[in-house]
Parts: C-alpha cells; sequence; structure tokens
C-alpha cells in the first residue's frame, strides 16, 4: 500500500465526513475546544469507553478493522487542523473588530480570559455572558450591545407614546 493511496483513502474520507454534514461549520459550532482530536485518538485506537455515543459507535462499527480507524482518525485530525485554522482566521478579522462600549455606562470594555471567555465592562463591571471561546464570548457581546440599544430605543419610543 503506497503512502499515496493511504493519502487518497484518508481524502476520501474526509469527503465522506463533508457529505454527511460534518463540515467546517459542524465542527466550529459543535466542537469548538478540541474535542475533534480527542475523538480522532480515541477513534484511532478504539477507545470507546467514556466517549460521546458518536465516537463509540464509530468504534463499534469498525471494531475489527484498526486500519479503517485510523485512516477515519486521520480524516477527524486533518478536520480538526481546519477548524483551528478557520477560527484564527475568524479570530484575526474579529481583533480588527472592536468590543464594543458598555450598554449601561458607555464606558470601554475588556475580554478576559479565565476556565470560560467573557467581555467585561472596566467601569460597572458589567459582564457578557461566559463562553467557550473568545470568538463567541466576543459576538455575544457585540450582540447583546445590540440587543439591549434595541430594547432602550423601543423604551424611549414607548415614552414617547404615552406622553401623547
Ligand atoms: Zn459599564
Amino acid at each position: 500500500m503506497s503512502t499515496q493511496s493511504i493519502k487518497n483513502e484518508i481524502l476520501e474520507e474526509r469527503k465522506k465526513q463533508v457529505s454527511r454534514g460534518y463540515d467546517g461549520d459542524h465542527d466550529s459550532k459543535e466542537h469548538p475546544t478540541g474535542q475533534l482530536a480527542l475523538a480522532a485518538v480515541s477513534v484511532m485506537y478504539g477507545l470507546s469507553g467514556g466517549e460521546p455515543n458518536w465516537v463509540q459507535s464509530i468504534c463499534d462499527q469498525h471494531a475489527a478493522n484498526p486500519r479503517k480507524r485510523l485512516i477515519i482518525g486521520v480524516a477527524m485530525l486533518e478536520a480538526e487542523i481546519d477548524r483551528i485554522i478557520a477560527g484564527i482566521e475568524r479570530l484575526d478579522k474579529i481583533k480588527a473588530e472592536v468590543i464594543k462600549r458598555c450598554p449601561f455606562c458607555n464606558k470601554p470594555c475588556e475580554m478576559r480570559v479565565y476556565d470560560s471567555c467573557f467581555v467585561e465592562c472596566n467601569n460597572c463591571l458589567t459582564k457578557g455572558p461566559p463562553c467557550a471561546t473568545r470568538e463567541q464570548a466576543l459576538i455575544a457581546w457585540n450582540t447583546r450591545f445590540e440587543t439591549t440599544a434595541l430594547k432602550t430605543d423601543s423604551r424611549r419610543r414607548k415614552k414617547v407614546n404615552c406622553a401623547k
């Protein structure tokens, strides 16, 4: 079995995964923090204990075929690399985008990274929702800002209406 045909097999496996809907968007949404790499290793070694059902099902399906499990696992690792690179590219774009000011006091806010990521107002300490990634935290904060701003506007509009 030549290296080239193994590469082709991996490529075919990855194409199959994508055709089933496990594409970059799916991976970024459903496996944002490296679960795909761990799942790939589990599949490659046939370690199904304690894994999500879908990993267990791949291990069970190919229990007697370690070669096939390796091909699937490597294809999953490629998907993980694609996910990470896409994430870096998105993060670069986001860095260019500003963290919006606090919707309550209009002061600058910063990204905090602990067990989770969230945006916090430097002045009134209002926090955005805790998220798995900086990207999600930024989107949540900036979206929330827009929602809050809209709500404030509609309240203002209501007040005007009541005064009439
Ligand atoms: Zn504030």
